[in-house]
């Protein structure tokens, strides 16, 4: 169906499932909530909807699946990512996996809200599967409806693509549809139960493999599945590594210690903060994945959650990802342990973790602050001294960094009154800045001069690295809310600003400076902008 005639269709998708073509599925077919054992997944159909409609589609997305504009214009297109329609080679099925939630281990979860449609394989060689999220329940729907609301939807379409244009590692989303369904949610399980928008994303990634699709094998003792999905991982998704063989087990670990470190250091870099750093939520390739309460640091806070259900423990506070990320990759290796039988090298591993994420973390503060490479002798003390200095007046991190850009390099001496001016706008409330809090800031934007005079960087190019690294616009959590508000209200004009945004996050956009500036107080406490549930 490749012709011409056909290029840029729905029709025109080329279908290669491995997943299902090559993993063992449920045996039982009715699509009843169950323990589902000895198997990778079940096969499932999305629920059909009332009146499905295209509120926005990213067109990057579109692109690498080699979809026209036209087509993604289409009824066709909104029916199929709504739930209604299928394409031939489709082949629908819900995936089994388990995971740690909240450090505790919770068995079974599965998608129990995910249906994935099949794996496309484009013509540059590329696998990509795409699944709906919200498209009805699943044999691992639990006690939940399958559903998803307007409001989580928009968070989940916009952040997808937020995260990849500010170059971090994350699945895709391709549409946003509305279902025309009501879906019912009590927001903070306070009691108070709402009827919302339904809506649907088809999310859009090489794999959406997870920490916790090997540790419901491992936990049932269920082994040779376990390596049949270990060996599949492997062949799939990191071919170069080899055919699967012990020693290529423990390179693939590896690999997946890197990257894990290496995404969590992105978010580190951006401010943002998951909110949900289960097992089940840890993509095998090192991708964010499921954007539920997930929250970009405006004042620098390192203990802030945007998740209400985590605010007692703090687990996934925004200083803690890194160590949570490493517990994560333990409970892996302790699911895989079964086909290696040698703790050993996973424990090197894990301790690999710690270097790459130590490196990588001062790799990334030195470019923040515009030094071309990490020195050892100065920038330890240069970093921790800002990092404990960021949190002692309410100071939004995005701002500071970029205003950063804007000082003046040169060597003759400079009050503070000066080399803080640049930075003013950061913060929240000027009346914080005791005559304490200015001669420390002082002092280090003293040993910041000096410390970038040794760069011998241009005005120029200094700023151009800094801003390279440094987002002038991030998805800010009530930009987010907005554009919900108003999409709830038959208006999605705000959602495609938006997408449009962050589109070129590093760039200066004159015409949306307004969303470069600090977070407003009315969004302060409000539901959505600061607090956030797992309900969506
Ligand atoms: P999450 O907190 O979104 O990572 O979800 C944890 C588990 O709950 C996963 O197995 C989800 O598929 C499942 N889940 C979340 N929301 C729903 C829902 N509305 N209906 C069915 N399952 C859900
Ligand atoms: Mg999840």
């Amino acid at each position: 169906m490749n012709s011409p005639l056909h290029a840029g269709t729905l029709e025109s998708l080329v279908f290669d499932n491995r997943f299902v073509n090559e993993l063992p599925g449920d045996t039982i077919k009715t699509n009843r909530r169950r323990q589902v054992r000895g198997a990778c997944y079940s096969r499932v159909h999305p629920e059909k909807v009332s009146s499905p409609e295209l509120l926005t589609y990213s067109p990057e997305v579109a692109e690498i699946l080699e979809l026209s504009p036209q087509t993604c214009k289409t009824d066709y297109f909104a029916e199929l990512f709504g739930g209604n329609q299928l394409v031939q080679g489709m082949d629908p099925y819900a995936m089994c996996y388990g995971g740690h939630q909240f450090g505790n281990w919770a068995g079974q979860l599965g998608d129990g809200r995910a249906i994935n449609l099949g794996e496309i394989i484009n013509s540059r060689g590329e696998h990509w599967t795409l699944q709906l999220k919200g498209a009805g329940p699943t044999p691992y729907s639990r006690n939940a409806d399958g559903l998803a609301v307007l409001r989580s939807s928009v968070r989940e379409f916009l952040c997808s693509e937020a995260m990849h244009h500010l170059g971090i590692p994350t699945t895709r989303a391709l549409s946003l549809v509305t279902t025309g369904e009501q879906v019912e949610r009590d927001m903070f399980y306070d009691g108070h139960p709402k009827e919302e928008p339904g809506a649907v994303v088809c999310r859009v990634s090489p794999s959406f493999i997870r920490f916790g699709n090997f540790e419901i094998l491992a936990s049932r003792g269920e082994t040779t599945l376990l390596q049949q999905l270990i060996d599949f991982t492997i062949r799939s998704d990191f071919p170069h590594l080899g055919q699967p063989s012990t020693a290529t087990y423990l390179k693939w670990f590896n690999e997946i210690c890197r990257t894990t470190a290496e995404m969590i250091i992105h978010w580190m870099r951006v401010g943002f903060v998951h909110g949900v750093m289960n097992t089940d939520n840890m993509s095998i390739l090192g991708l964010t994945i499921d954007y539920g309460p997930y929250g970009w640091l405006e004042d620098f806070d390192p203990n802030w959650t945007p998740n209400t259900t985590d605010s007692q423990g703090r687990r996934y506070c925004f200083k803690n990802q890194p160590h949570t990320g490493q517990w994560n990759l333990l409970q892996l290796a302790n699911s895989i342990f079964p086909v290696i039988n040698d703790k050993i090298p996973l424990q090197e591993s894990l301790t690999l973790y710690n270097d790459v994420f130590q490196q990588g973390w001062n790799e990334m503060m030195a470019e923040k602050l515009g030094f071309t490479s990490f020195d050892p002798q100065s920038d330890n003390k240069l970093i921790s001294e800002l990092t404990s200095i960021l949190p002692l007046v309410e100071t939004d991190m995005s701002i500071f960094f970029r205003n950063l850009a804007l000082l003046d390099i040169h060597p003759d001496a400079q009050d503070t009154d000066s080399l803080l001016y640049p930075l003013l706008d950061a913060y929240y409330q000027p009346e914080q800045i005791t005559k304490e809090y200015k001669n420390r800031i002082g002092k280090w934007l003293q040993d910041y001069m000096q410390r970038s005079l040794q760069e011998k960087l241009s005005t120029r190019e200094r700023r151009s690295h800094m801003n390279r690294i440094n987002p002038k616009y991030v998805l800010r959590n009530y930009m987010a809310q907005l554009a919900i508000d108003k999409a709830e209200k038959g208006d999605a004009s705000m959602i495609n600003d938006l997408l449009e945004l962050i589109r070129h996050p590093y760039d200066e956009q004159p015409e949306n400076e307004i969303y470069s500036a600090k977070r407003p107080d009315w969004a302060r406490n409000r539901p959505g902008c600061s607090m956030l549930s797992c309900s969506s």
